[in-house]
């Protein structure tokens, strides 16, 4: 018998599941993890110790070297390591709200030359940047020396890499974008892209093991809390056995009961008499809360279960989101009959894991989700970045950081930098040059270059830039960033996922509504857990939406859930429900998990245009994403939020499109 077998059975959770010293005990909330490699939300190195009140202007003192703010080139610098609060994490969004709230003068007002050189600047590294500074290149030659700044402490944006160190093995997993939805689908930019960064599409039909969860008779589970349901249940099988045997034992009334069931397995035209235009119009115009149970007669007692089914494609409930979009993402209950046709969902509109008949298979994963491409785009721009030639060997390259703003390249990406303020010298329809002054290590610089590509997001932009024409900067202003938690957490193992024959849980009540195993690819010397005993990463998705109110502001509300949520609550959370839905499979969280990442988005998906919130606009007038990516002088826009699009090939296409829109300028170099 091991130790662990001594322990005390887990005590039931308290009924507000906080604050109980025994149960956060039993929870393992004093373990060692090494979440706590972070104070205040601030990086530190492996190994460096950070004694307290040894904090200047809010930084360690050792990353202050010979004087400059330059942590990139500690060798111990690698934020993928980095644990705890993670995605937007402290120290990347002050200096932007300060800006947002009237402090930008105050902010640069001893601003100081850099005396560099650049033909062109981008503010923000994610894809869209990486690529933007891709696509100048290939135009302008590869002498075009590119400055690409960022406000995060990792280049890539949304497309996150988390690394866990487990058992002496290194786990993968994904902080944000996930996978490269349909990319035979993309664009031909987009294509070529993906082709000259390294991306061989059909690799992952490999490197994926669809078979690997069938083939352990694992599937998917559905999580009834207590709180929202009246008992703590996980059913299995759904999907692959009848729903009433899926339901049987839940927490639901018979009504309930009989209504999933109908709305699921049931052929039904529930708009009889309407053709497939006039259907697909009226269910536009709708939510899906009030087609479920205006339309499909569903009882109101069943809406708790659907609430958030729409939660992970637009981190909002179904109390906001049109009843076409749920059919459009792949979602069949309470179509079926209903014949709507196959004509959607259109490429790269849809994360999930069931793609609809005809569609591709969702495979197109790296182990860290895009962050390989952003890996393999850096690769590509700035020489000695990582080492290797192919998709394959980026997965295990590590990223010298020190070299990414590196003197000697033409490219050069500025990490831990905020862009406060950018400026056309002079007039912008007669300006030769645009100022772009940015915070970094507590100093504001300005560069001057003769081109600028705003890849930040459109909610920035509109600050940054107060020079752009004011319906610009409102239309900027419209579309609200969606707030999303991404949480990793590594597991020693995943006996208990195998004997309650899980890979994927929906949770409609909890505080996250989804959890899964890691997706079983093996890239390179990189392999997947091949046995239950092996370690793994879990991956949990939180959408903070508040039913009740507008779209918009469940945003905003969201957000400022997200930002006030300190990590020891998020902490708690995470191992509560996988406590308590994983119980019946021996889970002990105190046991198994190794290290949790919580990666918080409070901008995370670009505000993407739902024909219930968003109806199309008059004829004659265009979305607010067209008016928001117009060029203006010598700046142009990039970022998916200018394609109102939260997917890869958005922010690669805007990156195209800026690029091309600088014009004759960046051929003439001018
Ligand atoms: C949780 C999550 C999951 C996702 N999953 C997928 C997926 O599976 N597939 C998919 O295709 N897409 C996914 N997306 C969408 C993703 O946003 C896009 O695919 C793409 O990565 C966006 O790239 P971007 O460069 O346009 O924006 P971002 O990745 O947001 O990059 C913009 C960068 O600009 C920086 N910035 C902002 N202001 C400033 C400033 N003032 N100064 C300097 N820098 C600044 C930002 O901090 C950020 O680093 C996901 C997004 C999220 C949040």
């Amino acid at each position: 018998m091991s130790p662990d077998d001594e322990r005390d059975p887990m005590p039931d959770s308290p009924p507000d599941s906080a604050h109980d010293p025994a149960y956060d005990r039993a929870l393992g909330m004093g373990c060692p993890i090494s979440r706590r490699d972070f104070v205040n939300g601030m990086a530190v190195a492996a190994g460096a110790v950070l004694a307290p009140g040894r904090m200047l202007g809010g930084h360690p003192w050792w990353l202050f070297q010979d004087g400059e703010y330059a942590p990139e080139r500690d060798p111990h610098y690698y934020p993928p390591g980095l644990t705890g609060l993670r995605g937007d994490h402290a120290g990347s969004f002050e200096v932007a709200h300060q800006m947002r709230d009237g402090g930008a003068a105050a902010l640069i007002a001893d601003a100081r030359p850099t005396r560099e050189t650049f033909d062109l600047v981008i503010v923000g590294g994610g894809i869209s940047g990486l690529a933007a500074a891709y696509f100048y290149r290939k135009t302008a030659g590869p002498s075009a020396r590119i400055l690409v700044l960022d406000n995060h402490d990792d280049f890539g944006g949304h497309a996150k890499r988390n690394e866990f160190q487990v058992g002496g093995q290194t786990l993968l997993g994904y902080g944000g974008a996930q996978s490269l939805d349909g990319p035979d689908n993309y664009s031909p930019a987009a294509k070529a892209l993906l082709a000259d960064a390294g991306v061989v599409p059909k690799r992952f039909y490999t490197a994926f093991d669809q078979q690997f969860f069938p083939s352990r008779h694992l599937g998917n589970g559905i999580f009834f809390d207590r709180e929202t349901f009246g008992a703590d249940h996980l059913t299995t099988g759904a999907g692959a056995k009848p729903w009433a045997d899926v339901l049987a034992g839940a927490p639901l009334s018979e009504r309930v009961r009989r209504d999933l069931t109908r709305l699921y397995e049931e052929e039904h035209d529930y708009l009889p008499g309407l053709t497939r235009a006039q259907k697909r119009a009226r269910l536009a115009r709708m939510s899906y809360r009030d087609y479920l149970v205006h339309v499909a007669g569903v009882t109101p007692d069943a809406i708790p279960y659907f609430q958030r089914i729409t939660a992970d494609l637009w981190c909002a409930g179904i109390d906001v989101i049109s009843a076409l979009s749920p059919y459009n993402d792949g979602f069949r209950a309470g179509y079926r009959g209903m014949g709507l046709g196959d004509e959607d969902p259109a490429p790269g509109t849809r994360i999930g894991p069931t793609p609809p008949d005809g569609e591709d298979p969702y495979i197109f994963h790296f182990p860290d989700g895009n962050a390989s491409l952003a890996r393999l785009l850096v690769r590509r721009l700035v020489p000695g970045a990582a080492a290797g030639t192919t998709m394959d060997d980026i997965v295990t390259a590590r990223v010298n950081y020190a070299k990414l703003d590196d003197p000697a390249h033409t490219v050069r990406i500025r990490l831990n930098s905020t862009a406060v303020r950018v400026r056309h010298v002079g007039d912008p329809t007669s300006a030769r040059e645009v100022d772009v002054t940015y915070l970094r290590g507590g100093k504001a610089w300005t560069v001057r270059a003769p081109h600028v590509v705003l890849a930040c997001w459109n909610s920035v932009s509109a600050y940054l830039c107060p020079e752009l024409p004011e319906p610009q900067r409102q239309a900027m202003l419209s579309g609200v960033k969606e707030p999303f938690v991404y949480t990793n957490v590594a597991l020693r193992n995943w006996n208990a996922w195998s004997a309650l024959g899980v890979n994927f849980v929906y949770a409609p009540g909890s505080y996250y509504s989804i959890a899964e195993l890691d997706f079983p690819v093996s890239l390179g010397t990189y392999h997947f857990a091949r046995t239950p005993a092996d370690p793994i990463v879990v991956h949990m998705m939180r959408a903070p939406c508040k039913p009740g109110l507008a779209r918009r502001d469940q945003y905003r509300a969201g957000r400022a859930e997200l930002l006030a949520t300190p990590f020891e609550v998020m902490e708690r959370n995470t191992r509560d429900q996988l406590a308590r839905m994983l119980g019946g499979g021996q889970f002990d969280p105190a046991r198994d998990i190794a290290a949790i990442t919580v990666n918080r988005w409070a901008h995370g998906y670009a505000y993407e245009y739902d024909p219930y919130s968003d109806p199309p606009p008059p004829k004659g007038q265009v979305r607010p994403c067209v008016m928001a990516r117009q060029p203006f002088g010598r700046i142009t826009i990039a970022n998916s939020d200018a394609g109102a699009s939260a997917y890869a090939n958005s922010a690669i296409d805007q990156a195209h499109r800026a690029v091309a829109e600088l014009g004759r300028a960046v051929t003439s170099g001018q």
